[in-house]
C-alpha cells in the first residue's frame, strides 16, 4: 500500500479528483491518499503562496503528489503554485505524453504519439534579471551540466521503458553555443550508451515547425525549459487533447501529477467535466509507483469508454459520440470497461517495471581554469563605437588590451559598420597580449582606472578556458 498526497483544487477539482480516484480505486491500485488543502481558498486567506507549511510536510512526507487544477486569484502578488512545487521538489523533468485520439478527437494529425520531456527548472526560469543601462535589460540563461545530464538520461530511461524507439533533441545551438551547445553536446554523450534507441539533434526553429506539420515524425522530444513550456502545449494543442492530456513532474525524491487544464471555474459543480486529462495523470503516477498492471488496465478501459462513443460535452460530436455523459457517468463507464481492451486503438503495454532509477550525478573532475581575458560592460550614451574605443583604450596596459568593442552582441570596433544600430549598452573586450593569462589583480586595476576615467562599468564578465578549451563565445562578425 503505498501513501500518495492529493489535493482537489478549485473550480472543477474536485470532481474529476473523484471520478479520478474512483476509477483507480476500482482497478486495485493499492494507494491510502492523504488530503491537502492547496489553492484559492489558502490563497485568499493571505498565504500567497497558496499552500501551508503543514501541506508541504505532508507532500514531502509522501513524496508523491497527485493534484486537481486551482484557481490562481488575480493580481495581488499571488505565486504561482506549481512553479514553487516545481523548484522546491526539484522536479526537474516534465514528461507530457500527447497523443491523437483519432477519430473521436478532431486532430490534423491522427497518427501522432509523441512525449515532450522539458528540462524544469534552470534555463531562462531561473529569473536572474537585471536592468543594466537606460535602454538595456538582461535575463541569466543558466544550464548546467547536472541539469542537462539528468534530463537528458530520464528521456532515454522513459524511452525505454516505454518501448519507445527514437529521442529527439531540440536546441538552438548554432547560435547559443554555450548554453544550448552543453545540452547538445551532452544528449550525444548520452545517447551512445542507449544504441537500440535512434537518436537525433533539430536545431528547434525548423524542428518545432516539423513537430506541428508532421508530428507522426517524432516519439519522444526532449528540450530545455522554455522551448518545451512553449511546445509542450503546442503539442497537446495539435493533438487535439489540450483537456485530456496529463503530465508528470518528475523529482530524485518527490513527484507530481496532474492534468494539463485549468479549473475552469464556469463548468464547475455542474458534473460536466471531463476527468481524463487528470486520469491520465493518475496513470502516469500509477507507472511512477511501479503500479503498472493497474496503470495498463485504467489506461486500456479508458480508451475503450472514448472509443465506444461515451463522451463528455467537450469532446462530445454528433456523429461519432453515441452518448453524452457527465463527469461520474464517464468515470462509471470507464470502471465498467476495466478488464476489457480497446478495439480500434492499439491497446497499451506497459513494461512489468515502469518506475524509473536512474544514476546520481557524478561531479567530474575539476578542469584546469585559466583566466584569459575580461569583458566590460559599459553604459555610455554615444553613437559612435571608435570614439568610445578612444576613451577605453586608455584602460590598456593592466596586463591587457581593448580588443573588440560589441553592442548587443554585434562587434562595432575594430571595423564596425556605420549601418549597425547600437544602444547605451556596450561590451569591451580585453585580452593579454601574446597568449598570457589574466590576474583578478589585472581586473581589478583595470576597474580602478576606469572608475577615475569616469566610465560607468556595469559588470564585469570573466573570460576563462577550461583545459584549453574556450569557454565563451566570440564577438558576432569577430
Ligand atoms: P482552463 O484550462 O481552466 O479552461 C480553458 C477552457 O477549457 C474552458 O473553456 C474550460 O471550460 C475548458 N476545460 C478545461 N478543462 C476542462 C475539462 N476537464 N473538461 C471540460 N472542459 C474543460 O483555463 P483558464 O480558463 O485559462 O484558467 C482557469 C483557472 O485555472 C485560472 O485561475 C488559472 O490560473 C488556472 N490554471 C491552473 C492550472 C493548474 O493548476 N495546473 C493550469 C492552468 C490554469
Amino acid at each position: 500500500m503505498r501513501k500518495i498526497t492529493i489535493a482537489k483544487g478549485d473550480g472543477i477539482g474536485p470532481e474529476i479528483m473523484d471520478a479520478t480516484l474512483a476509477i483507480i480505486m476500482a482497478a486495485g491500485a493499492q494507494i491510502q491518499t492523504e488530503e491537502i488543502e492547496v489553492g484559492e481558498k489558502v490563497y485568499l486567506a493571505g498565504n500567497t503562496a497558496g499552500i501551508s507549511k503543514e501541506s508541504w510536510d505532508v507532500i514531502r512526507r509522501n513524496k508523491v503528489f497527485l493534484k486537481a487544477p486551482i484557481t490562481t486569484p488575480q493580481g495581488g502578488g499571488y505565486k504561482s503554485l506549481n512553479v514553487t512545487t516545481r523548484k522546491f521538489l526539484g522536479l526537474y523533468a516534465n514528461i507530457r505524453p500527447c497523443v491523437s485520439l483519432h477519430p473521436y478527437v478532431k486532430t490534423k494529425h491522427p497518427q501522432m504519439d509523441i512525449v515532450i520531456v522539458r528540462e524544469n527548472e534552470e534555463d531562462l526560469y531561473a529569473g536572474i534579471e537585471h536592468q543594466q543601462t537606460d535602454e538595456v535589460v538582461q535575463c541569466l540563461k543558466l544550464i548546467s551540466r547536472p541539469g542537462c545530464e539528468k534530463i537528458v538520461r530520464y528521456a532515454f530511461e522513459y524511452a525505454k521503458q516505454y518501448g519507445r524507439k527514437k529521442v529527439t533533441c531540440f536546441t538552438k545551438d548554432n547560435i547559443m553555443k554555450q548554453t544550448d551547445g552543453l545540452f547538445h553536446k551532452v544528449f550525444d554523450e548520452i545517447a551512445v550508451e542507449y544504441p537500440e534507441i535512434e537518436n537525433e539533434h533539430w536545431i528547434i526553429d525548423i524542428g518545432a515547425a516539423k513537430m506541428a506539420d508532421t508530428p507522426e515524425a517524432f516519439d519522444v522530444i526532449v528540450m530545455p525549459n522554455l522551448y518545451g513550456d512553449v511546445l509542450s502545449d503546442v503539442a497537446a494543442q495539435i493533438a487535439g487533447s489540450v483537456g485530456l492530456a496529463g503530465s508528470a513532474n518528475i523529482g530524485e525524491e518527490c513527484a507530481m501529477f496532474e492534468a494539463i487544464h485549468g479549473s475552469a471555474p464556469r463548468r464547475a459543480g455542474q458534473n460536466m467535466a471531463n476527468p481524463s486529462g487528470l486520469l491520465q495523470g493518475a496513470i502516469q503516477m500509477l507507472n511512477h509507483i511501479g503500479q503498472t498492471e493497474v496503470a495498463e488496465q485504467v489506461q486500456n478501459a479508458w480508451l475503450k469508454t472514448i472509443e465506444d462513443g461515451i463522451h463528455t460535452y467537450d469532446i462530445f460530436k454528433e456523429g461519432t459520440s453515441k452518448q453524452k455523459v457527465g463527469t461520474k457517468e464517464f468515470a462509471e463507464a470507464v470502471i465498467s470497461n476495466l478488464g476489457k481492451l480497446p478495439a480500434s486503438f492499439k491497446p497499451v503495454q506497459y513494461a512489468k517495471n515502469t518506475s524509473l532509477h536512474l544514476p546520481t550525478y557524478k561531479r567530474k573532475a575539476a578542469a584546469k581554469k585559466d583566466l584569459v581575458g575580461v569583458d566590460l560592460f559599459v553604459h555610455w550614451r554615444g553613437t559612435d563605437a571608435n570614439e568610445l574605443a578612444v576613451s577605453i583604450h586608455k584602460l590598456d596596459g593592466d596586463g591587457a588590451a581593448l580588443t573588440m568593442i560589441t553592442n548587443r552582441g554585434i562587434k562595432v570596433y575594430p571595423d564596425g559598420f556605420k549601418e549597425t544600430f547600437c544602444t547605451d549598452h556596450w561590451r569591451c573586450r580585453f585580452k593579454p597580449a601574446n597568449g598570457a593569462l589574466l590576474t583578478k589583480e589585472h581586473i581589478i586595476s583595470l576597474l580602478t582606472k576606469a572608475e577615475n576615467l569616469g566610465i560607468d562599468v556595469i559588470k564585469t564578465e570573466n573570460l576563462y578556458q577550461f583545459d584549453g578549451v574556450q569557454g565563451y563565445s566570440l564577438g558576432q562578425g569577430q
